[in-house]
């Protein structure tokens, strides 16, 4: 879906204020936006016992994380979010149980390619053994210390990084 939609056949604008927005609801929460923030504070609260309403403004929910068809017809582009590291660290992901919704990642092993003005290229796999092969086309010295990093970066992500990105929940306040 892309660019403006013309509202349904039979939708009615609001035509005063208090239609808009009126002074009774049956809904003990409303989240305004359905980013990923917006949409996982709602399933929390949700799954809590309350009656959420979420309102996004846009053709579709998602916020910076939808996926549209902007480019060309069947070519599916993420506008804002490229990368997803560590994104399975992300205790929603297990809390809401979103993998029974149907969420699955996909991640090939060409990630990233660039190519450069003389012709030549460079691939970045998830396969390190894959990404020094395309560093060593253009320097072999390179390509061993790119092996050398990534040694001790996998062990910093494992060990430090991941593990303090998402802090245990802090006490109740008295
Ligand atoms: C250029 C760019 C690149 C990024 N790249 C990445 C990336 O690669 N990986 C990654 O993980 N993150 C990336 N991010 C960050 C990610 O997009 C944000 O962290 C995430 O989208 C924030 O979620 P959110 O729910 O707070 O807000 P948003 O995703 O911005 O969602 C807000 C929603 O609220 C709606 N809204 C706003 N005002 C109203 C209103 N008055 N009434 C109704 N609806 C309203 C908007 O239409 C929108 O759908 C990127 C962000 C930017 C800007």
């Amino acid at each position: 879906m892309t660019g403006y939609q013309p509202p349904l056949p039979g939708y009615r604008p609001p035509t005063t204020f208090v239609e808009e927005f009126p002074e009774r609801s049956t809904y003990d929460a409303v989240v305004i936006g359905a980013g990923p923030n917006g949409l996982i504070a709602a399933a929390y609260l949700a799954r809590a016992g309350l009656r959420v309403c979420v309102c996004e403004r846009r053709y579709e929910i998602g916020g910076g994380l939808a996926t549209e068809e902007i480019l060309f017809p069947s070519h599916y582009s993420n506008p804002h979010a490229v990368y997803h590291m560590m994104v399975d660290y992300m205790p929603p992901l297990a809390d809401l149980g979103l993998d029974r919704h149907g969420l699955t990642f996909v991640s090939p092993n060409a990630q990233t390619a660039a190519v450069f003005e003389d012709g030549s290229s460079l691939l970045l796999c998830r396969m390190i053994e894959d990404t020094k092969d395309s560093i060593a086309t253009l320097s072999e010295r390179d390509s061993r210390t790119f092996g050398q990093v990534m040694r001790t970066w996998r062990r910093l992500v494992e060990e430090l990084v991941a593990p303090a990105t998402y802090l245990p929940r802090s006490p109740p306040s008295t």
